[in-house]
């Protein structure tokens, strides 16, 4: 049976480093397409993480933000309208599989966006297939299609070769998932990552589930990823839909799963394969300023690694394993009054 490692068990080993000060590490990573990232920062197709403003912001902060997919074409079509107008330079837009998923990707193009995710849950699928190799043949190269999820070097492999221009590495991992408990499938993400980056395709790889801190995503692209699809570390953030909540005088927005109850009963009426919870998180104000204090250290990640690119940060990162001991030493651990 095959040993697998997630986040917290490996650390990087710090290296020699002439960088005087962040400002010398270049982030931008080319996602294809034409397309080139300042930030290597995708927010997630979630109700709850990415509508217009979000997706305004992270573009203005050189990232990209993926309008999510619950809503009718014409509120999603309207979704992204309003990001280019607001001032959005690259605008993505979920689609799923089944349905009327054609219509809404040619009401989606037409709307502006450039960035098409196929979004489900289990990438790796005869659906993806069809769709991925029907929406390729529809648009050729002048849309970038991004899809997943997958967890295998095999399936992304696989993707690939059905046009996947991008491909989101990761099942079971996020913060509000229950695949794993649900359904016993998945992989931790950073092994998903580390399969996939001995592909010798060159679809741009999104590790995308289970990113808790800057630490996490400096890992994920030391491991090879292009870039990170965070769900919970922007959710909560003036920018991402929902009405603020108040328990005990603190205020706080819902984050939820977007196969969990809540979300499944609220944009399809009922629930099938629940794989999904639905939580509150407290407020944390800008996304910018979330997303700010993440790149500051992705910045000192690479100056650690003696890094001014994410590339060199790859070819030069050397991961160590650590003991459960050296987890606990790992995070902050005195105690705190
Ligand atoms: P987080 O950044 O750890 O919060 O994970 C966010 C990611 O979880 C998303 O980008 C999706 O890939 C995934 N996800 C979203 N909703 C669900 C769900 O209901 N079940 C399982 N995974 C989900």
């Amino acid at each position: 049976m095959k040993n697998t490692i997630c986040f917290d068990d490996v650390l990087l080993q710090p290296q020699f480093s002439d960088i005087l000060s962040r400002s010398e590490i270049d982030l931008s990573v080319k996602i294809g397409r034409g397309f080139k990232l300042d930030i290597p920062i995708i927010s997630s197709p979630m109700d709850t993480v990415t509508s217009s403003e979000m997706t305004t912001s992270i573009s203005k902060m050189g990232g990209l933000g993926i309008i999510h997919r619950y809503n009718s074409i014409s509120e999603q079509s309207d979704l992204v309208r309003e990001a280019i107008d607001d001032g959005a330079s690259r605008v993505g837009a979920a689609i799923g599989v089944s349905g009327d998923y054609l219509d809404r990707a040619a009401n989606l193009v037409a709307a502006g966006a450039r960035i098409i995710c196929v979004d489900i849950a289990h990438g790796h699928h005869a659906m993806m297939r069809y769709a991925l190799e029907t929406l390729k043949n529809t648009y050729g190269s002048a849309i970038h299609f991004m899809a997943g999820n997958v967890a295998t070097l095999e399936a992304f492999n696989a993707l690939s070769d059905w046009g996947a221009d991008s491909i989101r590495v990761g099942i079971g991992g996020g913060s509000i998932c229950s695949t794993r408990v649900h359904t016993g499938h998945g992989t931790p993400t950073l092994q998903s990552i580390i399969d996939c980056s001995s592909s010798d395709r060159d679809s741009v790889m999104i590790a995308d589930g289970g990113i808790r801190t800057s630490g996490d995503i400096v890992k994920a692209l030391a491991a090879g990823a292009d870039c990170v699809m965070l769900g919970s570390l922007l959710a909560g953030t003036n920018e991402s839909p929902g009405e603020i909540v108040y328990f005990d005088g603190h205020a706080n927005k819902v984050y939820r799963g977007m196969a969990s109850k809540d979300a499944q009963i609220e944009w399809r009426g009922h629930t099938a394969s629940i794989e999904g919870v639905s939580t509150t998180v407290a407020i944390k104000g800008a996304a910018s300023d979330v997303i700010s204090e993440l790149v500051t250290g992705i910045r000192s990640g690479l100056s650690y690694s003696g890094a001014r690119t994410i590339l060199e940060m790859q070819a030069k990162s050397k991961f160590i394993k650590q003991t459960h001991a050296g987890s606990i030493e790992s995070s902050t651990h005195i105690n705190m009054k």
